[in-house]
């Protein structure tokens, strides 16, 4: 390796050891009581303004703290600061950037109790998730660090004849509008963000409206590691409002996103729709993903991947499992296996380590996923639930559920929740299971179980997904490990946590010298 020890990926704490266990908890519950003050922070400054309450998802009664949003105005005056200072930042050697990012990591390790309880009070996150959180952050900023030196700190040398010298360079586009989901409120925010920064842009950030405390605290931390104020704004507020500024001024270079195929339909219109530079977009979406199951899979395994799949982070992640496909001869088995395993799921408190689930992000999430289960237990065969804590009132719970439907057009949205649909199908019909997952159209991630080889290869091949799983499960993709990402309805590529993702984030330019 050219630059001294290899890169690793972060170190976890395993709650399952006791030792590791109880001072970590210690840890994290010293910031029970604490109370978070986020501002939108432009040019390095707080915003001034009416402050809104932010409340814990798991106990609605329960303030976290306050959020101060930023107005359009504020956000025009963000714009004008990031477009001066972007020339500036794009001429900082990639080793300053990269250094800076190294720094972020270490500051969000050494501030990890903190960030850990900050994710499971605003953002219903268990403890196991938020571990996962805060590695998957420490990990996209070491990695686009390395992926920074490696390319943009010397142009790429070229042949030419003699007397030529040719030369590729990578600098930043611009201005990026960075606009992250609050189910990885950390780790896709900072992802979206430090790679933009590292790649030569300057930055405004847009966190959404349910996560801006976990954001803020982890811009802060940017900010401490030495990013300066100018090439990176953090801009809380309605989506409706900002939307002018992050999508429809001219002077926005591209856009990093990750959300909903519809909102990522509306940021393409508005940015298609200016007469001005034709900007990036990165869109990461949703999912209808699929796990195929045949006959020859080890049903254990496989329940303990759909549970971990389907059900864990109260099944709200784009890579979620939402369809199972059950060989025939093996579905009965399967399903009896789950129903068991989904009865044993401890719903509650996201910070108690005896959690499994925590709640789902907030009250208006609960309603759109309550409504398809309505719909569901009215038209479908009800085949396993789970149990609600006993207090589930004081927050937005949902038990894990399991329906059985004949079709994966039956399913006309995806369901952003713990709700798994499974479908029995016979062995001559594998083909006919590929072709309607690829007709429905997102192309996020395919579990495939199977101890046929020729099976898996084949269903991997046929698949038109981003991420397929063989004989595990299909969510936690590792940063630099499973560079994670869809194809069709689920996004625009490249992958996160891949070696190409800084590619989209800068502009290629080709000096040729004739010396
Ligand atoms: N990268 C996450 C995973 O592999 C999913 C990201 C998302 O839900 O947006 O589970």
């Amino acid at each position: 390796h050219i630059f001294g020890a290899a890169r690793m990926n972060s170190a976890g704490t395993n709650l399952n050891i006791q030792a590791q266990r109880d001072p970590f908890i210690a840890e994290v519950n010293s910031f029970n009581q604490k109370q978070w003050h986020a501002t939108g922070l432009i040019n390095g400054k707080p915003v001034s303004g009416d402050a809104k309450p932010v409340f814990n998802p798991a106990n609605t009664e329960e303030k976290v703290g306050s959020v101060v949003r930023v107005t359009k105005a504020q956000a025009e005056e963000a714009l004008s600061i990031a477009y001066r200072a972007q020339e500036g930042w794009n001429a900082t050697p990639a080793e300053r950037r990269a250094a800076i990012l190294d720094k972020i990591a270490d500051l969000f390790e050494q501030h990890k109790y903190e960030l850990i309880a900050i994710c499971g009070r605003e953002a219903g996150k268990t403890l196991q998730d938020g571990i996962d959180e805060v590695r998957e952050a420490v990990d996209f900023c070491r990695y686009y660090a390395e992926r920074a030196r490696l390319e943009f700190a010397k142009p790429l040398a070229l042949p030419g004849p003699t007397g030529e010298r040719n030369e590729l360079f990578l600098d930043g586009r611009g201005v990026f509008a960075c606009i992250a989901p609050w189910n990885f409120p950390l780790a896709i925010f900072t992802g979206q963000v430090v790679a933009a920064l590292v790649a030569g842009n300057s930055v405004l950030a847009k966190p959404a409206n349910q996560t801006c405390l976990i954001a803020h605290r982890a811009v802060e931390l940017m900010l401490q590691a030495g990013v300066p104020g100018e090439v990176l704004h953090f801009l809380p507020g309605s989506g409706a409002e900002l939307s002018p500024v992050l999508t429809e001024d001219p002077r926005i270079a591209g856009v990093a996103f990750t959300g909903s195929t519809e909102t990522a339909w509306t940021i393409n219109r508005s940015l298609a729709s200016r007469r001005a530079q034709i900007a990036a977009l990165i869109a990461e979406t949703g999912g209808q993903n699929a796990m195929i199951v045949d006959s020859s899979a080890l049903p254990e395994q496989v329940v303990a991947d759909v549970i971990r799949s389907a059900f864990v982070s109260a099944g709200q992640r784009c890579s979620a499992l939402r369809v199972l496909y059950l060989q025939e001869e093996i579905a009965e088995r399967v399903i009896e296996v789950l129903r068991g395993a989904m009865a044993e799921l401890v719903l509650g408190n996201p910070l108690d380590h005896k959690t499994d689930i925590g709640p789902v992000i907030d009250a208006a999430a609960k309603k759109d996923l309550e409504t398809h289960i309505q719909n569901m237990r009215a038209t479908k065969k009800l085949l396993a639930e789970g149990k609600l804590p006993a207090d589930a009132n004081k927050g937005h719970f949902l038990a894990p559920i399991a329906f059985e439907i004949d079709n994966i057009n039956d399913l006309k949205q995806e369901n952003f929740g713990p709700v798994a649909h499974i479908i029995r199908y016979k062995s001559d019909d594998l083909d006919k299971v590929i072709d309607s997952i690829n007709a429905y159209g997102y192309g996020l991630t395919i579990g495939i179980h199977t101890r046929n080889e020729a099976t898996a290869d084949y269903i991997a091949k046929r698949a038109r997904v981003g991420n397929v799983y063989i004989n595990r499960n299909q969510v936690g993709a590792v940063v630099g490990v499973q560079p994670f990402g869809g194809q069709g309805l689920s996004g625009t590529g490249p992958k996160a946590g891949g070696p190409h993702y800084l590619h989209r984030f800068a502009t290629e330019r080709t000096v040729s010298n004739n010396i």
